[in-house]
């Protein structure tokens, strides 16, 4: 029995994954107020073990039965060790070694948009590319590249970190080093923050508010809004115009919270692209179809 693991910079959530790389079971935990946590590496482990046996019970299976856990996370993977999780004030995590003394089974850990990268390309909308570019808009950008079907792995680094490409001249300091990268205009966090500054509205507004707000436009707003849109969409089309040209994918796949915003951002996405000219043909865009689950499959892969 496979056991999915997705760390992420606020939640844990654990799955039993069946050999069809479908979920059985799944169970979560917010991981609410980080600062208040003395010890965030073991509030970790003992919450995933606790959510690891919750899951074996629903599925009615004894923690013998696993063969094989696979670890999503943000971060940096070398060796399998986990290094600088930034949401979680993490520097360096030997989380795989920990989980593999505990269960005596194979621990691998990755990187949690190369995991969700991998599932699309197996079973999601990535299947039928053999060039291709996964990006995942969340709190900031993570990607991936699939050349001739098989995605790059580097030898030392993670690699495609698509967030990290500059767009923006002297712009908006990012906490990689430098400026003006594509994460601090095009994440989902660049989004709703810009939003709240836009309608001076209250530091922690939910994302469902931000978008019902796009959604619906508050009258009064509305042009605001809708201009403020445009702009989020030609600084998005900015960056993939980038990848398109030096990649030149038959499909870039969005992943991440970008995908509940269907209707106010895809749409207006591929209206753009479509008016764009580039050397190779302009990819097919396309969503990604794994959603939150996509990780945790892809981990096991
Ligand atoms: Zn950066």
């Amino acid at each position: 029995m496979k056991i999915g693991v997705d760390l992420g910079g606020s939640h844990i959530a654990v799955g039993v994954i069946s050999k069809r790389n479908t979920i059985i079971a799944k169970r979560e935990k917010d991981i609410v107020e980080v600062q208040k946590i003395e010890d965030i590496k073991q509030y970790i482990v003992d919450n995933i073990k606790l959510l690891i046996s919750q899951v074996l019970k629903d599925v009615g299976a004894p923690s013998l039965v696993i063969s094989k856990i696979g670890i999503a996370t943000p971060g940096k993977i070398k060796n399998n060790i986990i290094y600088d999780i930034y949401n979680l004030g993490i520097k360096e995590f030997k989380l795989a070694q920990i989980l593999k003394e505990y269960y005596n089974v194979e621990v691998n850990v990755r990187n949690d948009a190369k995991c969700a990268a991998l599932a699309e390309k197996k079973i999601g909308n990535l299947q039928n590319y053999d060039d291709s570019v996964f990006l995942c808009l969340g709190t900031g950008i993570g990607g991936a590249t699939f050349i001739n079907g098989r995605m790059l792995e580097y030898a030392k680094h993670i690699g495609s970190e698509y967030g990290h490409m500059i767009i923006k001249k002297d712009g908006l300091n990012c906490k990689c080093g430098n400026k003006g990268c594509f994460e601090k205009y095009a994440s989902m966090k660049s989004l709703k923050n810009g939003v709240i500054d836009l309608l001076k509205l209250d530091e922690n507004t939910s994302s469902e508010k931000i978008l019902e707000i796009l959604i619906n436009k508050v009258n009064k707003n509305e042009e605001k809004v809708n201009n403020y849109i445009d702009e989020y969409i030609d600084n998005l089309l900015t960056g993939l115009s980038n990848i398109i040209n030096i990649i030149e994918p038959e499909a870039i796949c969005i992943g991440g919270s970008f995908v509940y915003y269907e209707k106010v951002l895809y749409t207006k996405l591929i209206e753009k692209i479509n008016s764009r000219k580039y050397n190779c043909n302009i990819p097919e865009i396309v969503l990604a179809k794994l959603g939150n689950d996509a990780g945790m499959i892809g981990a096991l892969l």
